[in-house]
């Protein structure tokens, strides 16, 4: 599989049960497809209505980020593939013009040496985040991060990717000195709005200590500690 394909009418339900979610490779999707909204509006709701959505808020967008997921938009005359990072274009906004609809959204297919992890505070279950943090880590054959893919969701008009701890990944073998560089990237790049949610502050520090954690996590999964 080159990709996993989302159509435009799977429901978050279908994601969550499907039979490949245990598969320590879709790990990122596996934790998200838990915690968007609750069981009830999960039944409902579509992954690619999600990101046509683009809530600031919003679960699936912060993981298509950090997956480097592509849109696939067809128009009346064509079909375009647009990345995640140009498809989300402002709150509430995308790509998606006149005319035309998503027909689906692309996650690369990681490889074995691939983990994520998706990390969400909530006011109680079915809330959208207070913060919430996308991960997915490769790790190559000596040990060090090959890739990296980090983004925040509550942390600004629309989900961001934390380019600088992508940057300060790559290449390095994980060390708890370098996780809290990373840590202070996601709380430098969050830049959110004081909310019923929590004040500016609180959602920034949540940031910091979310993608640390997401981090943490995804490389648990893979059998390394930092
Ligand atoms: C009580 C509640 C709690 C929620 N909590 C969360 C949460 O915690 N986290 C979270 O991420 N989300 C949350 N949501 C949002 C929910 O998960 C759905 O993503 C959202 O309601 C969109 O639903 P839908 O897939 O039916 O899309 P729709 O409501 O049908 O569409 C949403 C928007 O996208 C457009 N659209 C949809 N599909 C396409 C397409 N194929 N092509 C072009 N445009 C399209 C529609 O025109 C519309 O503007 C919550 C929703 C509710 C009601």
């Amino acid at each position: 599989m080159k990709a996993l394909a989302i159509g435009a009418i799977v429901r978050d339900a279908e994601i969550e049960r499907a039979p490949w979610i245990g598969d320590r490779r879709w790990s990122l999707i596996h934790d998200v497809s838990r915690v968007v909204a609750d069981p009830v509006v999960r039944q409902m709701g579509t992954v690619v209505g999600s990101l046509c959505h683009n809530d600031p808020a919003g679960d699936w967008t912060a993981t298509a980020l950090a997956s480097r997921a592509t849109i696939v938009i067809r128009g009346k005359a064509a079909t375009r593939r647009v990345l995640i990072d140009e498809f989300l274009v402002d709150s509430f906004a995308t790509a998606v013009g006149e005319g035309e609809i998503a027909l689906g959204a692309e996650f690369p297919a990681p490889d074995d040496r691939t983990a994520g992890s998706y990390q969400k505070v909530e006011r109680k279950v079915g809330d959208f985040a207070t913060a919430a943090a996308a991960v997915q880590i490769s790790l190559g054959s000596d040990g060090t991060v090959r890739a990296a893919g980090v983004a925040l969701s509550a942390a600004g008009a629309c989900a961001v990717r934390v380019d600088e701890a992508e940057r300060l990944l790559t290449g390095q073998k994980p060390t708890a000195e370098l996780l809290r560089a990373v840590s202070d990237a996601a709380w430098k790049r969050s830049a959110p709005q004081a909310d019923l949610r929590g004040s500016v502050e609180y959602k920034k520090h949540l940031a910091g200590v979310l993608v640390a954690r997401g981090v943490r996590q995804a490389l648990a999964r893979l059998g390394v500690q930092a």
